[in-house]
């Protein structure tokens, strides 16, 4: 069995502490998840910090403002600006007609209610809703996106299925018991697989050879079974 704990502290030694998104609170990360499409992480702060600057992280003045303000900035987050726009403020109305402008409310909620509100916004699925209420200091699980999945599922944890969502949970089956308690703990494992995957254990081509983890890891073995 792999020991998950270790394989953090070897990526916390290796990556140093990780930068946690500008966001806070639930209406700032679901406008965070959703200020662009298949870009870097430093062009979703520029249209976020954009939006910020230029709109205000705010329901009400996103409604309010200007469609050529949003359009420029949407622009800036990739491919098809106008369905951006669009989404940007059906999450601000959603906010002000449910959640009368404050969506931090949903904090109060219990786990799978403050779930279900976040799944009404546009691109929020289940790992979606529960990443964002892990950064909101909520929830008891590690949510994981495409990299951290992939990590995990080449370090040994759970097994590939044929759906994304069987694999997801085959791996969140493995790591029953082996998770860190405590929040902040949990955010960093988070944060960590996402910037190891993206920049070592790549979907093609992972670098196993310079990888930090790769004594911890069963996959460089199997790849080579494979050969
Ligand atoms: S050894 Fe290779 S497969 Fe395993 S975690 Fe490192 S990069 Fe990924």
């Amino acid at each position: 069995m792999v020991d998950f704990k270790k394989s953090i502290a070897v990526l916390k030694r290796k990556y140093g502490e990780p930068e946690l998104p500008p966001a806070r609170g639930p209406f700032e990360l679901v406008l965070w998840e959703n200020a662009c499409y298949l870009l870097s992480d430093e062009r979703r702060a520029e249209v976020f910090e954009g939006l910020r600057a230029q709109v205000g992280l705010d329901a009400k003045a996103l409604l309010k403002a200007p469609r050529e303000t949003l359009f420029a900035l949407a622009k800036l987050g990739g491919m098809r600006p106008e369905t951006r726009v669009f989404r940007w403020r059906e999450i601000a109305r959603i906010t002000v007609s449910q959640f009368a402008g404050d969506l931090d409310r949903i904090l109060n909620e219990p786990y799978e209610k403050a779930k279900k509100a976040l799944k009404q916004f546009p691109c929020i699925g289940d790992p979606g809703a529960e990443k964002i209420l892990l950064l909101c200091g909520v929830g008891p699980g590690l949510p994981l996106e495409s990299n951290g999945l992939r990590v995990l599922t080449r370090l040994g944890f759970g097994r590939t299925q044929k759906s994304y969502g069987g694999t997801y949970r085959s791996v969140q089956d493995a790591l029953q018991g082996q998770l860190p308690g405590d929040n902040a703990d949990r955010v960093r494992a988070h944060l960590l697989l996402r910037q190891h995957g993206k920049k070592f254990c790549r979907n093609n081509s992972p670098l196993c050879g310079s990888c930090a983890i790769a004594s911890l890891c069963a996959y460089p073995m199997k790849r080579a079974g494979r050969a």
